[in-house]
């Protein structure tokens, strides 16, 4: 299928973006954690791309502007489970996602951390291809009352405030105001229990 085209959920790299770059991949914040997930369908942006470019345009640009494609993450997965190794400079890139791409939650200032990413992304990525083998294949994931965040794009700023801005740091107090804006209290609204 090399010659024909690929679903692609992801959001494109924006090379003006100084945020760091996850382009298959959604944060939830619950109750108690912070985590990175798929969405699958619940994705906002389905496209079609050709297969060259689905599997080696970066989808990871860390805050260092280290950039991983599909191709990296498919084959440092699999070849993993192996035991062999692609690259070192490309393994270091991805065992470095657990803190590169520079994402933090606090809840009642409790760090949370986020972990690594590449899992949630290859889940995206499997999804993408049943839906390119099947275009009836649907699957929406229930993430219950959690609040979902996507992209943090920065593209206005001097140099002191990008190196600033490559720590997206969020907070939020079970007892203070949601940050989806319903005015309501965070533990009453997404940080409900579920
Ligand atoms: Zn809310």
């Amino acid at each position: 299928m090399k010659g024909g085209k690929f679903i692609d959920t992801a959001d494109a790299f924006n090379p003006s973006n100084m945020a760091p770059h996850g382009g298959l991949v959604y944060m939830a914040l619950d109750a108690s954690r912070a985590r990175y997930i798929a969405l699958l369908d619940n994705a906002s942006k389905i496209t079609l791309k050709d297969f060259e470019s689905w599997w080696n345009d970066p989808v990871f640009v860390d805050k260092n502007g280290q950039k991983l494609t599909r191709q990296n993450l498919v084959l440092i997965a699999a070849n993993q489970a192996g035991g062999a190794h692609v690259d070192p400079a490309i393994d270091s890139r991805y065992a470095k996602l657990d803190t590169s791409l520079g994402h933090h939650a606090f809840i009642d200032n409790v760090k949370q951390e986020l972990g690594n990413p590449s899992r949630a992304a290859i889940r995206q990525i499997a999804h993408e291809v049943l839906k390119t083998l099947d275009p009836t294949y649907s699957k929406k994931p229930n993430h219950g009352p959690a609040l979902i965040m996507g992209q943090i794009s920065l593209t206005v700023g001097s140099p002191a405030s990008r190196a600033a801005n490559q720590q997206s740091t969020l907070r939020v107090g079970r007892n203070a105001l949601c940050p989806c804006g319903s005015g309501i209290k965070y533990k009453k609204c997404h940080g409900r229990p579920f």
